[in-house]
């Protein structure tokens, strides 16, 4: 009897767990990565949004206690704003973009939406409020429509049909014999990075929520789709709340604040000219940047006159 009952519980244990999960893709992503002590305070409120700005006091975060990633990380993005963060990879970036979303609570210090501590309000609330483009997405194995509409379900089909023709993916999906309804994921269609990340651009677009966060989201696309989807995000993120999180800094030279994150502390913040009047980290990687542009231009002039 012992011997069967271990199993049966968790057999039920994983079968809630996955029947919630698929419920709800931020679920889905929680149950990939949130450690489970995660849950809602007992009667915890729903967030209360009226400006949505967005604090982060003193915070520390760790995934394993002997490495700290973010040692002491203070900013705020006042109401409408758009704050970037760069810097190597593996500085804590995307962890504090998931912090924001709550996959994970801190470990210290507090982040605040509106005011109120994140972990005070329910989970649904705060990712209500978010739209995230992370940096790799995961789809249903649903219809391309119903990853679409995953932003806003009642959306109409013109609704639909603009949001992805402002994430350049709609011309592709007319090129596919069942268009909108073709299935995608493990069972479906498998796209490709790209056009993955189109597709989430598209749902946030749809969603046009009070926070935005962009994780590198347009980091698998070429230049050319990434300038067009460019100014598509740019209209979004207008008298938005926004983070993102960019690898190519030329994204970057617009917002109001750029905080350059080093091994978990803040290194420097401010504008794109007072960064590069600083001559600092921001400033030689813009050079370095601009010089890998300039010898990719060089070539691809060798190349065409070939
Ligand atoms: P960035 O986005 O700046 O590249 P991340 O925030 O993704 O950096 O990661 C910061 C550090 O945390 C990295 O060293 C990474 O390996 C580590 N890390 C990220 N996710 C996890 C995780 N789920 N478990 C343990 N370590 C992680
Ligand atoms: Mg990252």
């Amino acid at each position: 009897l012992m011997q069967i009952s271990i199993p049966l519980n968790f057999i039920g244990f994983i079968y809630r767990e996955i029947r919630q999960g698929l419920a709800d893709i931020e679920e889905m992503f929680a149950l990939l990565r949130v450690p489970a002590e995660i849950t809602n305070r007992e009667n915890a409120p729903n967030l209360k949004v009226e400006n949505a700005a967005i604090r982060f006091e003193n915070v520390t975060f760790h995934y394993d206690a002997n490495r700290p990633i973010l040692k002491g990380i203070d900013f705020e993005v006042p109401a409408g704003q758009t704050i970037a963060i760069v810097g190597p990879s593996g500085a804590g970036k995307s962890t504090i973009s998931r912090l924001l979303f709550r996959f994970y609570d801190v470990t210290g210090g507090r982040v605040t939406i509106d005011g109120q501590d994140v972990r005070d309000v329910t989970q649904k609330s705060v990712r209500d409020v978010i739209g995230m483009v992370p940096q790799d997405t995961v789809l249903f194995n649903e219809s391309i429509a119903y990853n679409i509409r995953y932003g806003r379900v009642n959306a109409s089909e013109e609704e639909l049909s603009e949001a992805a023709r402002m994430a350049q993916i709609h011309d592709f999906i007319s090129t596919l014999p069942e268009g909108y309804d073709t299935q995608v994921g493990e069972r479906g269609l498998k796209l490709s990075g790209g056009e993955k990340q189109r597709v989430a651009i598209a749902r946030t677009i749809l969603k046009a929520p009070p926070i935005l966060i962009l994780d590198e989201a347009t980091s698998a696309l070429d230049t050319h789709t990434e300038q067009e989807i460019q100014s598509a995000l740019d209209q979004v993120s207008r008298n938005r709340t926004t983070l993102v999180i960019a690898h190519r800094l030329s994204t970057v030279v617009n917002a109001h604040q750029i905080i350059v994150l080093e091994g978990g502390l803040i290194a420097e913040r401010g504008t794109h000219s007072e960064l590069l009047a600083r001559q600092g980290l921001y400033a030689s990687m813009w050079d370095r940047q601009r010089e890998a542009n300039e010898a990719e231009e060089r070539l691809r002039a060798v190349r065409e006159a070939d």
